[in-house]
């Protein structure tokens, strides 16, 4: 047993699935940037791209459920070639369901992406975008030089749009922190970000996300490395806080690799570590009303999503 079950034993908690409301497409890992904290190992010589073929099978799944909302994420979704193609499709179900687009912002600028922006808005597609700093130094300390600049003017140009302005253009912003500690308080840094992002660059927004990075991917590469590793465990250990247990995604979002195969969530995705009821699961095997109380696959990274006040695609849970 993992010491995040034995904590979850210990403490006669119990972790299992709810009803879905998240359908999370990891699409591949292709990506223009290459981060340090990337949970993904993704970056530009990627090749794992999900196939328009792998996009109708999930579109025709889903079309036959309730699951209001699809989460879009890699990588940088936008880089695949059917990305429109998949925001198209689902945006001609009946009834309309709800996309997300989970976004580097710095890919809005880069050639052949920069009429991405209006298509958003022409959709109305919910754009969860990550910057995890108001300040240069540390945006291009952790995702690359320039990238500061550019995420600022993708900010401006999703904010000419309406994004962060118009309620069905919601922008949200998320942070998660530069090394190995523990988000601040996610209302804090939400006041912090907007009094300086409106100050010095007009930019408005509606949420900010803290979220904690996770002891996975190029992130532990880099916490090994820097001889961190434990030391980051055994934060995450002692902030374990089991109030966050019935908010964590895992609960209520099916996470979905670029082959079609179904994941608890994304950080599990990355780790390998599919569903398997006897043969490894893909979507089109999903009877989504046969989810609830289906036991969730753990391990130690998931300490990362119940440290202090908690963490998920929607930020701080508690
Ligand atoms: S963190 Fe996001 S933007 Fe950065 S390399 Fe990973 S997928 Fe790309
Ligand atoms: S990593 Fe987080 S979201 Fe994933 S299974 Fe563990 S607790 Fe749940």
């Amino acid at each position: 047993m993992n010491r995040f079950a034995k904590s979850l034993a210990e403490g006669s908690i119990s972790l299992r699935r709810a009803r879905p409301e998240i359908l999370q497409v990891n699409v591949g890992k292709l990506c223009n940037l290459t981060c340090v904290h990337c949970h993904v190992n993704a970056g530009p010589k990627r090749k794992e791209i999900m196939t328009r073929e792998t996009i109708d099978r999930i579109i025709e799944w889903f079309a036959d459920t309730d699951i209001p909302t699809v989460d879009l994420t890699g990588g940088a979704p936008e880089m695949i070639p059917d990305f429109r193609y998949f925001i198209q499709r689902v945006k001609r179900l009946q009834p309309s369901r709800h996309v997300i687009d989970r976004c580097n912002l710095t890919i809005l600028l880069e050639e052949g992406y920069r009429d991405l922006a209006e298509f958003f808005a022409d959709n109305q597609v919910e754009v969860i975008a990550s910057m995890p700093c108001y300040s240069a130094e540390n945006v291009n300390a952790q995702r690359g030089d320039g990238v500061f600049d550019g995420s600022i003017a993708a900010l401006q140009l999703l904010n000419s749009l309406g994004y962060g302005i118009d309620p069905a253009l919601p922008l949200h912003l998320v942070y998660n922190p530069v090394g190995a500690f523990l988000p601040s308080p996610q209302e804090e840094l939400e006041a912090d970000y907007k009094r300086e992002l409106a100050k010095h660059f007009s930019i408005v927004f509606n949420r900010l996300y803290t979220l904690s990075n996770l002891p996975i991917g190029r992130f532990a590469a880099y916490l090994r490395h820097s001889n961190q590793l434990d030391e980051y465990m055994q934060l995450l250990i002692e902030a374990f806080n089991p109030a966050t247990i019935d908010g964590l995604m895992c609960r209520n979002t099916i996470s979905v690799g670029w082959r079609g195969e179904v994941y608890d969530c994304d950080f599990n995705q990355q780790l390998g570590m599919q569903w398997n009821d006897g043969r490894p699961v893909f979507l089109w095997d999903v009877n989504p009303d046969c989810l609830d109380s289906r036991e969730i696959m753990t391990g130690e990274h998931c300490f990362g999503c119940t440290a202090g006040a908690g963490s998920s695609c929607g930020g701080a849970i508690v």
